[in-house]
């Protein structure tokens, strides 16, 4: 069967070169191999929404011709399967309410790493609880197809992490989760940022009984002071003239290793999107956490 991947933005502002860049990689690797490529908004977290951002995210891959299978998936409409989802870890003991206060946190040093503490307290009543999933004992592995093997011991009773938020909002890490599975991804490419988020996606997956994909991440661009581009580090919108549109994706490609001939930069958007479609080597990617393009130092 052909595999599946997929584009997974937060609306929190336009589409930058770092997000294309990981759009662009999930793009080459799936259709490189024939396979599907979808794209999912998540926007479960309306305080850090953008108004017009999803939009803009959609017109602007539709731009640069990073055309996906079937409909955009968005998260704001599954509210009542990631609520069914967080029922059953809950009835089976594989997840806990807790109320603890970022100050009680704090104050018990565990803000880094939660310690548990909910495990074997009962949450004050009255009170607006997170629940947390249990994290296990046993280390968890995994093969990042860019970053080879990554071993995440296992806690004694601690590093239960958050899957529903004390506001009440669902967590990124269950509804990630649930909606790969949902919609059969069984390739995931994204941004470094994400890697350590993995070994609890993976527990999750165990959890709910549901396949764990494969997982690849990208080396993040970054500023001249090492910061990954995002809203906060104002990373510029891409622009849309046709010239922008070749260059930027040019330099993506560039920057993940895939050494595009220079004539290639002159061409279509189509075209070096074709081009990196037949010759994309995932092994070509740099096996590193961030990349500085030259250009913008
Ligand atoms: N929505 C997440 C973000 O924008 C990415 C989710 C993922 O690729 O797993 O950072
Ligand atoms: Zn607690």
């Amino acid at each position: 069967m052909n595999c599946t991947g997929r584009f997974a933005p937060s609306p929190t502002g336009p589409l930058h070169f770092g997000s294309l860049m990981a759009a662009l990689a999930s793009f080459l690797d799936s259709r490189s191999q024939s396979g599907r490529w979808l794209l999912r908004i998540e926007d479960l977290d309306p305080p850090r929404e953008v108004p017009g951002a999803s939009d803009n995210i959609i017109r602007t891959l539709a731009h640069y011709g990073l055309e996906w299978d079937d409909q955009v998936l968005f998260q704001s409409d599954r509210l009542s399967i990631y609520r069914k989802n967080l029922d059953a870890l809950i009835s089976q003991g594989l997840a806990y309410p807790c109320s603890c206060t970022r100050s009680e946190m704090k104050r018990r040093d565990a803000l880094a790493l939660y310690d548990g503490h909910c495990r074997t307290h009962t949450p004050r009543p009255g009170t607006q609880c997170a629940v947390r999933a249990l994290y296990p004992a046993e280390d968890v592995q995994f093969h990042d197809r860019i970053q080879g093997n990554r071993l995440y011991p296992g806690q004694d009773g601690r590093g239960d992490f958050v899957i529903f938020r004390r506001d009440q909002l669902f967590a990124y890490q269950l509804a990630v989760v649930v909606d790969d599975a949902y919609q059969r991804v069984d390739q995931v490419v994204r941004g470094f940022d994400l890697i350590d988020e993995t070994p609890r996606q993976i527990v999750l997956q165990k959890h709910l009984g549901l396949v764990t994909p494969s997982y690849a991440h990208i080396p993040v661009a970054t500023n001249a002071e090492g910061q990954k581009l995002s809203k906060q580090t104002y990373a510029p919108a891409l622009s849309d003239s046709d010239q922008d549109r070749s260059r930027n994706l040019y330099f993506a490609l560039e920057i993940l290793g895939q050494n595009p001939p220079a004539a290639l930069r002159e061409e279509a958007a189509q075209t070096i999107l074709e081009w990196g479609v037949s010759n994309w080597h995932i092994e070509a990617v740099p096996r590193q956490p961030g990349v500085r393009p030259k250009e913008w130092s």
